[in-house]
């Protein structure tokens, strides 16, 4: 133990767990791949404007949930709270919707910052995986995103999933609507906060999560009466085209999200084993952020996933991922004639992409084969001194017991062919 601990509402990955961690984010980015989607990168923090313009000035994330500082040289700048305003601003500055065909189609992987009250799935650090398709503004490309997430998590192994979808429509229908509900928000019996948050952006209060709360919305318009026709064919389309795709989904007229640049499509997908912290994705369309951060219009769909949350989902399905076992072979020298040896053949077995290890400290035989069966390896390599002498190398199966010497030269080939 050092004097120092990982901080409040943050946790260390560590194996061999931690190779779940990559396993879920390599599933999720696999459809992606194949999808069209090019691999984007950007900086772990950006101006603290850029979030308050693309999420919105009044959102929790924003007003609380920012980790906003300002550098020793004056700039004002935060740690990303999420992708999707990041992604954009990089699509932008380098002119990548002028460089080709549209959509600009990216990916994403990395570590998101927000300052929450820390709970089980509910950190201050988390790791999502995300997709962004910027400049289009066609149905297929909402539905193509909500399939290849519905392919992601079934590729895990993951069931008890639900997709929720609605419609947030757009500037034409959404201020009637905002208005409505708005005269409705006004008659309940709120307290201060969650009334002044009905004024500045009262889609928000609907997804409030107390219960004194929503026991009051069960009478509040839906955005579903009142969609302009535009909005409605498009939903209709959307709809149409996952449902063709064989992807089960649940309308939820009454699902809106945390961030204010959602237009028309909006999704999330929950896992039911998770309590509170259901959400284990969403996205949406959000065809007004690039003019909010000052670019030109780019109707554009995206997701993000937390990778946290998909873990402990699968933790709470009970499944099990088939991760590859780490080492293949172990190597145990008795000896530093043996040691020159066997190195030399890990080294070759590495190059030939056979994963490989060695019981590095001088360790006896007994140590050596313990942490021969700890490393999990599916073969150990033992060579004494009689065996120099005879030039062979003993191949032990460390599942069967089954031991058997193999010439030195042939070795490799063998391991190679066992191992398939
Ligand atoms: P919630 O309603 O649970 O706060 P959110 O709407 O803020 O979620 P998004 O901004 O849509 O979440 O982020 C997408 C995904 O990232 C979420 O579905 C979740 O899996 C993950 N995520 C968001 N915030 C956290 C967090 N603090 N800790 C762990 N995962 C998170
Ligand atoms: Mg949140």
């Amino acid at each position: 133990m050092s004097t120092f601990k990982a901080p409040k509402g943050t946790y260390d990955l560590l194996p061999p767990d931690s190779a779940r961690y990559l396993a879920v984010r390599e599933a999720i980015a696999a459809p992606l791949r194949g999808s069209g989607y090019g691999y984007i990168e950007t900086p772990g923090f950006e101006s603290v404007e850029l979030f308050a313009r693309g999420v919105g000035e009044s959102t929790d994330i924003v007003t609380k949930e920012m980790y906003a500082f300002e550098t020793k040289g004056g700039d004002r700048l935060a740690l990303r709270p999420e992708g999707t305003a990041s992604v954009l601003r990089a699509a932008l500055e380098a002119n990548l919707h002028k460089a080709g065909n549209l959509p600009v189609k990216l990916w994403y992987s990395g570590s998101y910052y927000r300052y929450e009250r820390p709970q089980k799935g509910r950190y201050r650090h988390f790791s999502q995986v995300g997709a962004e398709a910027i400049g289009a503004e066609d149905p297929a490309l909402d539905a193509e995103l909500i399939i290849l997430a519905d392919q992601a998590y079934r590729s895990l192994g993951l069931r008890n999933f639900r997709i929720l979808l609605n419609s947030l429509g757009d500037k034409e229908c959404r201020p009637v609507y905002r208005a409505a509900l708005q005269d409705f928000l006004r008659g309940l019996d709120l307290d201060e906060d969650t009334l002044r948050r009905a004024e500045i952006n009262p889609l928000r209060v609907l997804d409030d999560k107390r219960e004194s709360v929503q026991k009051q919305l069960t009478g509040a318009p839906l955005l579903r009466d009142h969609l302009c026709d535009a909005c409605k064919a498009y939903h209709e389309e959307v709809r149409e085209l996952v449902t063709a795709a064989g992807v089960v989904f649940e309308d939820d007229p009454r699902l809106v999200r945390g961030l204010d640049y959602y237009t028309r499509t909006t999704f999330e997908f929950v896992h039911d084993g998770l309590g509170s912290q259901s959400a284990v994705g969403g996205g949406g369309r959000y065809d007004g952020l690039s003019e909010m951060i000052g670019g030109p219009a780019l109707p554009s769909v995206g997701w993000a996933l937390g990778v946290d949350r998909t873990v402990l989902a699968l933790e709470a399905e009970g499944v099990e991922l088939e991760l590859p076992a780490a080492t293949s072979v172990f190597a145990v020298p008795l000896g530093d004639e043996a040691r020159r040896v066997l190195f030399a053949k890990v080294t070759e077995l590495r190059k030939n992409g056979v994963a490989a290890d060695f019981a590095y400290g001088g360790k006896g035989l007994k140590a050596a084969m313990k942490a021969a069966n700890r490393s999990g390896a599916r073969y150990a390599l033992i060579l004494g001194e009689r065996d120099i002498e005879e030039g062979v190398i003993q191949l032990k199966d460390l599942e069967s017991g089954e031991q058997t010497a193999v010439g030195v030269n042939e070795v490799v080939a063998e391991l190679e062919s066992r191992l398939g």
